[in-house]
């Protein structure tokens, strides 16, 4: 289990965890660029969006719902955030296990 993501959602890599359940793991990203900057990463190795299937509808809910949540826990609500998912190499994408950017505070 080489990658990165695999890692810090097995709990064999550090990272400032928020949020941890069967599905998904969250943690503050290293190099933040907002005030808040999360990651939200299903705890199954999926390379990118491109790989999303019909039966991860369940772990894309959770996806989005540990974001909205972990967004009204950051004070984030109120005056709103962003959701980003960067997919291959010309989106923007530099860790290739799935992850969603929560983004806000500015
Ligand atoms: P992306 O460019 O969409 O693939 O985003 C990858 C994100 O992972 C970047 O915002 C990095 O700052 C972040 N990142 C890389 N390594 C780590 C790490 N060890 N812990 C937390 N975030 C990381
Ligand atoms: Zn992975």
């Amino acid at each position: 289990m080489s990658c990165l993501f695999c890692q810090i959602a097995a709990g064999n890599t550090p990272a400032q965890i928020l949020y941890h359940d069967d599905l998904v793991t969250a943690f503050r990203d290293i190099h933040p660029q907002a005030p808040t900057h999360i990651l939200i990463i299903p705890n199954q190795h999926l390379d990118g969006v491109a790989a999303l299937a019909a039966g991860h509808a369940p772990l894309l809910a959770a996806l989005f719902t540990t974001a909205t949540h972990l967004a009204t826990q950051e004070g984030l609500a109120a005056n709103g955030y962003r959701l980003v998912l960067n997919q291959g190499r010309d989106g923007g994408q530099s860790v290739f296990h799935l992850h969603l950017h929560l983004l806000g505070g500015r």
